[in-house]
Parts: C-alpha cells; sequence; structure tokens
C-alpha cells in the first residue's frame, strides 16, 4: 500500500490504547481530540481568528484518522480535557488539543456537568439529552433557572507538556427550545445579556461569548508556539 503523503505518528497498540494503527497526514502540526463535528468546526473558527497566520490545513481531527475519542473517565472538566489531549498526543505523535465541556445548571448542584453529553443515557444523543433536561426542570421558576457552559482547553505535546485553561459563559435555561444554530443544549441557553438563546447567535457571535471561545483563546499563544516549533 502506498503511503504518499503520510508521515509518522505510529499508533499505541497496548490493550486500552488508540487503535487501529494509523499514519499522520504529512503536515499536520496540530490534532483536534474530538469526533464531534461541530466542535471541530467552532475550534477551526476559534483558532482561526485567535491566531496570526493560522492554517487550518495542518489541523486534522480523530476523524481523519479512523480514530475514536479517548474514554473521559475523569470527573472534572480539566481532568477529562488533559487525559483526552495526553492520550491522542502520545498515540498520534503531534501536539493535541482537547476541550471537555458541559452545562452546570445552578439548581441541579452543577449537573449534568461533566456528564453532559450522556445525560440521557446514550453519549452524545444531543435531543434526548434536552429533552430530559427540560422534563427535569418542568416546575423550576425563571428567576431559579440559571446555569452556565464550562470549557476547559487543553494542550498537551508528545513530549509531555501541558497547559489547561478553563472559561465559562452565564446565562439561563429557556423552557423551550429556540433557533436551530450551534448543537447540545444551545436551543435552551440564552447567555446573559441577550434575548436569544446561543442557538439563535451566528457562528461569530457564539464564539466570541462562549466557553468554548474564551478558553482557546487564553490558550492561543501557547498552541501558536507549539505550532510554531513543529516541522
Ligand atoms: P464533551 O464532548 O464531553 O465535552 O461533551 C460536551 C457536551 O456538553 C455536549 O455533548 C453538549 O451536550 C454540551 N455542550 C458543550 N458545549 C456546548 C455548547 O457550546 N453548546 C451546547 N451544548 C454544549
Amino acid at each position: 500500500m502506498s503511503t504518499d503523503g503520510w508521515a509518522g505518528g505510529l499508533m499505541d497498540e497496548r490493550p486500552g490504547a488508540l487503535s487501529p494503527m494509523r499514519r499522520v497526514p504529512r503536515g499536520a502540526k496540530l490534532v483536534l481530540a474530538t469526533n464531534n463535528r461541530h466542535k471541530v468546526a467552532e475550534l477551526r473558527a476559534i483558532l482561526s481568528q485567535a491566531i496570526v497566520g493560522f492554517d487550518t490545513g495542518a489541523v486534522i481531527g480523530l476523524a481523519d484518522l479512523g480514530l475514536p475519542s479517548p474514554i473521559e473517565d475523569g470527573i472534572t472538566f480539566e481532568e477529562n480535557a488533559l487525559l483526552k489531549a495526553r492520550e491522542v498526543a502520545r498515540a498520534v505523535g503531534i501536539p493535541a488539543v482537547a476541550d471537555d465541556s458541559g452545562l452546570v445548571v445552578d439548581v441541579f448542584g452543577n449537573a449534568p456537568g461533566v456528564f453532559s453529553a450522556r445525560w440521557a443515557g446514550a453519549h452524545g444523543d444531543d435531543l434526548a439529552n434536552l429533552e430530559l433536561l427540560l422534563a427535569q426542570l418542568g416546575d423550576v421558576l425563571p428567576h431559579h433557572r440559571g446555569a452556565r457552559f464550562v470549557c476547559a482547553a487543553a494542550l498537551v505535546t508528545p513530549s509531555g507538556e501541558e497547559y489547561v485553561e478553563t472559561a465559562e459563559v452565564r446565562g439561563h435555561l429557556l423552557a423551550t427550545p429556540e433557533g436551530t444554530g450551534g448543537f447540545g443544549y444551545d436551543p435552551i441557553f440564552q447567555p446573559q445579556g441577550y434575548s436569544r438563546s446561543m442557538a439563535r447567535l451566528s457562528p461569530e457571535e457564539k464564539n466570541a461569548i462562549s466557553h468554548r471561545g474564551r478558553a482557546f483563546r487564553a490558550l492561543a499563544d501557547e498552541i501558536a508556539s507549539v505550532i510554531a516549533r513543529q516541522r
């Protein structure tokens, strides 16, 4: 089989490690450790804006390598973001960025939190997660519906450098979904200072205020410096 256009980065085949064996496309300098296509699109847009000369062509996602996301078995956003970035950087052999994010609802003692993606059971079933949360909020009065999105953004290099930044956006939860943009809980989250749900904001408006936008902008200098050191 020809390996033209691919270089280095053999996968680890230990039990539990990311597999199967894959090669990294030539020119790739950063891997986004997520299979969530919405997050990949948001991260590309956020980093393009935050880093002068950012080359989106040098960024690959796990889907480009046919790899699953690492299992998130931490109990904080920071732990999960770091474990995903660590696992992917080690397995792929280039610097990796990962985020772990979720919705934190004041009256629910910070749930669903790190369990936001699997609140209704199946990981990533956005509609079921949103419907379950709405049902649970049924008789919670509007002025008790405070919530925030939280994001921990991590950067890890194969040589073991580690950086992590956490940010949030506050708002409140609506009684009915509004809008079709974004993903996840966006249709029921109205950011503070806005009269529209997150799902009604343009991608640029969302990225400017979002937990993910804020966390990755805080990490932008480190990401730029790590990319600049790649050949
Ligand atoms: P993760 O992939 O484990 O970080 O899961 C994050 C989960 O939190 C997503 O599946 C969504 O349910 C929720 N979430 C995180 N960020 C956002 C956002 O920007 N909008 C809406 N929901 C989000």
